[in-house]
């Protein structure tokens, strides 16, 4: 992989392949991005689960995206691996954002402020130091370890909802360790994987 261009998106292999959408959540550079997994109709949660999440609150195993499987975007290195936050298996639409609203960088959590904000993560690096950041993994869910190489669309680990995430998608992002600014992220475009569904269980 050659030095960044900022202007033009890097390809990658689909960190989650099959019906998804990548949103730009508020306070997210914009290439920073949220994956979530659609259903069939093409939501992100059935209308009747929707109405369960804002009233009595509803199991994350409801959402299309728990548990799905996550790819590795490019061949690289595991730089940093954290495999061991508990997920948050209830979720709760008012309750959650009340919660979030009030809470404090390591309120609750007996894990570090990192890990309570990202969950349990990757960071994969390249040989020429394109780097990948996937968040809100599945506890015990990894697949890989640090000091290990993965190849480009290697399953990794599963989408969980570790860390402060609200409902379960995989947060990722790119960066370059000799980019022009190595904190900014980079613009990326999904590779087109033919005839893969989600890999829902
Ligand atoms: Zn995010």
């Amino acid at each position: 992989m050659s030095q960044p261009k900022q202007d033009s998106p890097l390809e990658i292999f689909p960190p989650v392949t099959g019906n998804i959408v990548l949103l730009s959540t508020r306070g997210h550079h914009p290439n920073s991005k949220d994956i979530y997994v659609l259903d069939a109709q093409g939501r992100r949660c059935a209308a009747g689960v929707n109405a369960r999440y804002w009233t009595v609150g509803i199991d994350a195993g409801r959402c299309p995206t728990w548990e799905c499987l996550v790819h590795a975007p490019f061949a690289a290195q595991v730089i940093k691996a954290e495999n061991d936050v508990p997920d948050r298996i209830r979720l709760h639409g008012f309750k959650d954002r009340l919660a979030q609203r009030f809470r404090r960088p390591g309120d609750g959590d007996s894990v570090d402020e990192m890990s309570a904000l990202i969950g349990n993560h990757l960071i994969l690096q390249s040989d020429n130091g394109l780097t990948a950041l996937l968040c809100h993994l599945r506890q015990g869910s990894l697949l890989t370890l640090p000091g290990k190489t993965v190849e480009a669309g290697e399953p990794i680990a599963r989408i969980g909802n570790s860390g402060q995430s609200l409902t379960p998608h995989l947060h990722f992002h790119l960066t370059h360790e000799h980019g022009k600014d190595p904190a900014i992220p980079l613009p990326f475009r999904l590779r087109e994987v033919r005839g893969r569904r989600s890999d829902a269980q």
